[in-house]
């Protein structure tokens, strides 16, 4: 039983101050002052915020293919570390996950060896190619909880109609890597004053911006879901807004580095500031805080996107594009939003939880919220504590992250996934009445 704190689920609208308990892998009943079953193991969570288990609906966990970066189980703990209880891993493995062959393979390892739900996204294209569509309807029936060439985007408009046209019968979310690939050849950060210094090619936001504006033109006759994936530009948020607010089934996502970081971080050829999409500026910035706060972004993703040292190590035009996230994302995700005034605790956790839930249609698995009995996935959260994020608190196999070294706020001190514990931190272990 978990006791005592203040429950949030904005499925149900619920945020009041409540005992969970939970029998079977599954929350048996939500209510004010239950009485203690005999044996129960109790967590005292008075002063704790206890949530549906936090989703991310976009990670790399490298498997198969990477397994010197990141592993299933790997991954999977730094996700629970996190207070993550399910994530969506991208198709951009080696093979990539195109087939129903593969995304049974990864259905396996993860039933093996993950420390959370694993839900994977399987490529719309073969070999994530760009040039064939991959088997769309086997993939769905085979467990896909989205479709996605990320990593790439698909470049050709026409293959792009049909992609759409592929996935609209069967309901799931098509997610693009807005990326431009002829106004971004060999850039490797933002086009600006930083890149001008540095001597590096520039990546402008039009070339984000442009597959997003085209997208949404050519869905506006098919209607698929459509979702944009890590958000850089504020040019995007407005493009995002219109469509949104013309009636267009159109998502979008941001990340916490490019709420919290502008391309200044590249200086020095900080390769562990070298971003796909770029960071940019603060203008930036400040228009995707404020289409997260008007609901024109509903989706926080951490795209973990882990990479050896060595690979780091390379020059910054040599080194590979991303850094790890989901254990640090909450409180980076604290910072930008709920500390700068842009939403509420509440809120946070609904663009955690529900909305990803909805994104990847795993709300009708019941997860995402916490209702009696559904799956007893939850995250106990600490708003206020404060801490250092050190290497120690990194569970995956890499390490790349320009946030080692920040004081931040707000931690996930225990995370249940099935009723079991999956990580625990601090002072909140776990105790049995
Ligand atoms: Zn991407």
């Amino acid at each position: 039983m978990v006791r005592g704190g203040r429950v949030i689920d904005p499925a149900s609208g619920l945020d009041d101050t409540r005992d969970v308990l939970i029998q079977d892998g599954r929350v048996a009943q939500i209510a004010p002052s239950l009485p203690v079953p005999a044996g129960a193991r109790v967590i005292d969570a008075e002063g704790l915020l206890v949530t549906p288990g936090l989703i991310d609906p976009h990670v790399h966990l490298r498997e198969p293919g990477a397994a010197h970066k990141e592993t299933i189980e790997s991954g999977s703990k730094a996700a629970a570390a996190g207070g993550f209880t399910t994530v969506c891993c991208m198709p951009n493995t080696t093979p990539a996950l195109d087939s129903p062959e593969m995304l049974d393979a990864i259905r396996v390892r993860a039933s093996e060896h993950a420390s959370c739900r694993v839900f994977p996204v399987a490529a719309a294209t073969r070999g994530r190619k760009g040039e064939a569509l991959s088997e769309i309807e086997l993939c769905a029936r085979a467990g896909a909880v989205a479709f996605s060439d990320d990593g790439d985007v698909i470049a050709s408009a026409g293959m792009m109609s049909r992609v759409l046209q592929a996935i609209e019968p069967t309901g799931l979310a098509f997610m693009q890597h807005c990326q431009e690939p002829t106004l971004t050849r060999g850039a490797s950060m933002n086009a600006g004053e930083v890149s001008t210094r540095l001597g590096l090619i520039g990546w402008p936001s039009v070339a984000e911006e442009i597959i997003i504006e085209r997208d949404i033109r050519l869905n506006s006759s098919i209607g698929a879901r459509y979702h944009v994936q890590h958000l850089s530009s504020g040019g995007s948020v407005e493009i995002v807004r219109r469509a949104r607010a013309g009636g267009q089934p159109v998502t979008a996502e941001a990340s916490p580095h490019h709420l919290l970081l502008t391309d200044e971080a590249c200086e020095g050829f900080n390769t562990l500031a070298k971003m796909n999409p770029p960071l940019r500026t603060d203008a930036d910035i400040q228009a995707i805080r404020q289409g997260v706060a008007d609901g024109v972004i509903t989706i926080l993703a951490t795209d973990h996107a882990p990479h050896s040292a060595d690979e780091k190590a390379l020059p910054f035009e040599d080194a590979p594009f991303g850094i790890i996230g989901l254990e640090t994302a909450l409180p980076l995700y604290a910072e930008a939003l709920v500390a700068s005034g842009a939403i509420d605790w509440p809120r946070l956790i609904a663009l955690l939880t529900i909305e990803p839930a909805r994104l990847c249609n795993l709300d009708a698995r019941g997860l995402g919220q916490l209702r009696e009995g559904g799956p007893a996935d939850l995250t106990l959260i600490d708003p206020d504590l404060a801490w250092t994020i050190g290497a120690d608190d990194l569970r995956g196999m890499s390490t790349n992250t320009p946030f080692l070294g920040r004081q931040v706020r707000g931690r996930a001190v225990t995370t249940i996934v099935a009723g079991s514990v999956t990580h625990t931190t601090g002072s909140r272990a776990p105790v049995t009445a």
